[in-house]
């Protein structure tokens, strides 16, 4: 008997532990989900976190060494910054027309207001601490901190993914400057630990429907209360419209446009890689899966996924900087203060910044939200604000952050002549095999 396809394995999977997580509530059993439930969602994401050193490592090492001269590895290193920085400053201008036009701050009455920032104002206050940590820093650390001291130590914690690519890029540069025959076995190496993580990755992704299972019902669990999220619900829509035009419209015509490929197959190779980024909220996690499914099902040769796709997850965000540009409106305007047109620009500016620097872990995008309310003069304890919504829009984000990536990849793989007939032409073969 066929099995399932992979996505509907994941819907379900996802669909049933909210289900499940509801039950549980009306039962008061939070406690059951909490010890017996939630450590297999845990135990999913560590899994998926554990192979994304090696994997950048190898298949970053790997690719740059592929690329046997220094003048293609700066050809493509432009083309995918442009990319990412067009496809950031895009995603914060549809967030901005948006919010702009609802003016969502607006709708929210006081006693709500006072109720939320009185309810989450501990909270905010951790997560503007964490910021004023980053603000505090000379205007060059983001620079300093990508070059790491000791390799070891950098690929000791997911957090420091830049360093770790510097290391690559730069070792497979020296590689590039040897001789073939020197550098041949190196190669070999890398390639063969690229296949047996790749391997890894497959078996990990049969689990994948018990792991969102677990994870989507210990949120549901966790959550605050329904009344919360109504108040918020003009906030909300506002980032999720945003959020599905980059997902449907923006992504799908740029792939048709730039690469020909049909809307239905970018969707039908990049889902399992959304549906995981939905689930875990972490581009970091998915990462080893999203680079799977744009080699294997989108054709995107190895030389450029490699390069591309580790690069985005760190620094590309177009989910996150369209909700920090709305949610800056949002906060400015429920706080009763006007912005002008060059505080508009100022979010522009800041929040592609922002989305930059935010780490590809769940809520890293609200820390850097306080950097762009600093920046207009809305006080940061308007955090507390949006508190309560964050989690569930951090999942859509997360999933637009793992799409912008995915597009951009596909698109640099056709300039650069690298877009080829995907691998596995029936998709669920591959899962079944594994
Ligand atoms: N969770 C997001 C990501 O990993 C970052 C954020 O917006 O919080 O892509």
């Amino acid at each position: 008997m066929r099995r399932l396809a992979l996505h509907w394995q994941i819907l379900i999977g996802m669909i049933a532990g909210v289900l499940f997580g509801v039950l549980m509530v009306q039962l008061n059993a939070q406690e059951f989900v909490k010890d017996y439930i939630k450590p297999f969602g845990t135990i999913f994401i560590r899994l998926l976190k554990l192979i994304a050193i090696p994997l950048i490592l190898a298949s970053l090492i790997k690719g740059i060494a592929d690329l046997k001269d220094i003048s293609k590895l700066s050809s493509m290193g432009l083309k995918t910054i442009g990319l990412y920085l067009v496809s950031t400053i895009i995603a914060v201008t549809i967030g901005l027309s948006i919010v702009n036009l609802v003016n969502p701050g607006s709708s929210i009455s006081e006693p709500d207001r006072q109720e939320l920032m009185a309810s989450f104002e501990g909270d905010a206050n951790k997560k503007i601490e964490v910021a004023t940590k980053t603000k505090d820093n000379g205007p060059l650390q983001a620079l300093v901190d990508m070059v790491p001291e000791n390799i070891f130590g950098a690929a000791m914690s997911n957090r420091n993914m830049l360093q770790v690519i510097f290391f690559a890029v730069f070792f497979g540069i020296g590689m590039i400057l040897i001789k073939e025959e020197q550098s041949r076995p190196l190669k070999d190496f890398f390639e063969s630990v690229n296949h047996v993580v790749l391997k890894m990755i497959d078996l990990i992704m049969l689990a994948s429907p018990i792991g969102v299972f677990a994870l989507l019902a210990a949120l549901v669990v966790d959550s605050p209360s329904a009344d919360v999220f109504i108040a918020l619900l003009w906030y909300s829509l506002c980032v999720v419209i945003g959020l599905a035009l980059m997902i449907l419209v923006v992504y799908p015509l740029a792939v048709k446009a730039v690469t020909g490929k049909s809307i239905p197959f970018f969707f039908k190779g990049i889902s399992p890689a959304q549906l995981l980024a939905f689930s875990t909220s972490s581009s970091a996690a998915t990462l080893p899966v999203t680079m799977e499914r744009v080699e294997e099902h989108l054709g995107v040769d190895k030389e450029v996924s490699s390069f591309v796709l580790p690069i985005g997850a760190t620094i590309n965000m177009d989910g996150t900087s369209l909700y920090q540009a709305v949610a800056a409106v949002f906060i400015a305007g429920a706080l009763g203060i006007d912005l002008s047109f060059s505080d508009q620009l100022i979010i522009v500016m800041t929040a592609t910044l922002a989305s930059i620097g935010s780490a590809a872990v769940p809520g890293a995008g609200m820390v850097m939200l306080v950097i762009v309310l600093g920046a207009i003069g809305v006080p940061e304890a308007g955090l507390a604000l949006i508190f309560a919504v964050d989690r569930p829009l951090d999942m859509c984000r997360t999933m637009v952050n793992v799409t912008g990536d995915a597009t951009v990849s596909m698109i640099v793989a056709k300039w650069e002549g690298k877009l080829n007939e995907p691998n596995v032409k029936d998709w669920d073969d591959h899962y079944q095999k594994a």
